[in-house]
């Protein structure tokens, strides 16, 4: 494998760190000020950003499918989502933010019947999405517990469920919605009982119950909802793919986007070692730099040489998607899933005890960091869910090997 990024993405990168370095650190304070005076709208200095980016050729950057997008590999795409991770709203300033990207690869993928009506504006920035299966009553890692259901009656088809932590949901601009549910409960395949269809936000019935928290912070602009789909009705064209094709969606949309979580999760650990570097420099400890103490320049240490294999195995994952499929590439998804956001709580951890108590405050993004690298052991699969299935796969390979 070459470790050089091609010329291609060497600009694109250079292009935006200076993005990044002109407008999008000088936002930050501005950004969260903006939120409170109105927590689910768009705060200006996002619009702004976004017209800029937009103007500027950074868009749609995570897009593959060159006609609606960069069409970047996801190696080339690696070193660009990290540099967006180290704020962790400016993703979206790039139109290159979770639920969007994977609903916009789904519909890319697979809707054809819909993508004037929901791909064009949401690659456009327009609207925002989300991405609803989660329910609180089963144990959604286990996708096959949902138990929403979709039913057909005549041209449409009726749903009715509960579901939490839906990201984006709480936003005024989410416009649509992919839901996960059963057509098909008493199929005897459990992978093929379920669908995806798209619900207009504003469908009645969509009945959203309130903003779920994370460690208190209510991740706005976009939200994580709790919502009830009480006989939403909506034309049967809306279904994606097919009856029973839940399932091959989701994993569809899952690889790329179990990635772009660790790529950003890698820029924000990087953050993060630069702050604690910069802190321990500069605050004077019992006479002298806390970075001349043993242990300071041990974390910064151990930290550099975690954020490094993390995003060599990024990589490598990335590579092997390119080459061979997600498919082939799963067993290397997971190991990076189950690595990369570990290793950012602990490097994010070091980083606050290092600030002391303004670590911990609204004048330092460490703590918000924090609560996001903490989510994502738990969203798109806790780890136990991929430590049992890599764990399954290896025992399976090496075992057979030895007998
Ligand atoms: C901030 C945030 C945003 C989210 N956004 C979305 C979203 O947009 N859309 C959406 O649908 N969902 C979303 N989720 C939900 C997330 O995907 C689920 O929380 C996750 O899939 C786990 O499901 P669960 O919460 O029902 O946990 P459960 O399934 O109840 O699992 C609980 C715990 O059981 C353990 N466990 C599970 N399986 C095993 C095993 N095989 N071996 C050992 N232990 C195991 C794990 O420790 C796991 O954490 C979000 C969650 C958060 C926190």
């Amino acid at each position: 494998m070459n470790f050089e990024y091609s010329d291609k993405v060497k600009g694109l990168l250079e292009r935006l760190q200076r993005f990044m370095q002109d407008h999008v650190y000088p936002a930050e304070q501005a950004f969260h000020q903006q939120l409170q005076e109105d927590p689910w709208g768009e705060p200006v200095i996002l619009a702004e950003l976004k017209a800029k980016a937009r103007a500027a050729e950074l868009w749609n950057l995570f897009m593959p499918d060159p006609r609606f997008g960069a069409g970047l590999t996801n190696l080339e795409y690696a070193p660009l989502a990290e540099e967006m991770g180290k704020v962790v709203w400016s993703s979206e300033v790039f139109n290159c933010s979770a639920p969007d990207t994977g609903n916009m690869e789904v519909l890319a993928q697979y809707g054809s019947l819909q993508q004037e009506q929901w791909l064009k504006p949401l690659l456009a920035g327009e609207i925002r999405s989300a991405f609803a299966m989660t329910e609180p009553k089963v144990a959604s890692s286990d996708a096959t517990n949902i138990e929403t259901s979709i039913v057909r009656d005549g041209d449409d088809y009726v749903i009715n469920g509960h579901k939490f932590y839906i990201s984006g949901l709480m936003n005024k601009r989410c416009k649509i919605l992919i839901v996960m549910g059963k057509t098909d409960p008493d199929s005897p395949n459990r992978h093929q009982q379920q669908s995806q269809i798209l619900v207009p936000v504003d469908t009645p019935g969509v009945n959203i119950i309130r903003p779920m928290t994370v460690f208190g912070y209510e991740d706005a602009p976009e939200g994580h909802a709790e919502v009830i789909f009480d006989n939403v009705r909506v034309p049967a064209g809306n279904l994606i793919l097919g009856e029973g094709r839940g399932f091959e969606i989701a994993q569809g949309r899952l690889g790329p986007g179990r990635i772009h979580h660790c790529m950003r999760l890698v820029g924000q650990a990087q953050r993060a070692l630069e702050m604690m570097s910069g802190r321990a420099e500069q605050r004077i400890v019992f006479g002298r730099p806390m970075s001349k103490q043993g242990s300071v320049r041990e974390d910064i240490a151990k930290s550099a040489c975690e954020i490094e294999q993390a995003r060599l195995l990024t990589l490598k994952a990335a590579d092997q998607m390119d080459r061979y499929g997600n498919k082939a590439a799963k067993d290397l998804i997971a190991m990076i899933k189950i690595v990369a956001p570990q290793m950012a709580c602990t490097v994010i951890d070091r980083a606050i005890q290092i600030h002391g108590a303004a670590g911990l405050s609204q004048d330092y993004n460490l703590a918000q960091h924090y609560a996001y690298a903490r989510t994502i052991r738990l969203a798109d699969g806790p780890d136990q869910v991929h430590m049992m299935q890599l764990g399954r796969n290896l025992a399976a390979r090496y075992g057979a090997k030895q007998q």
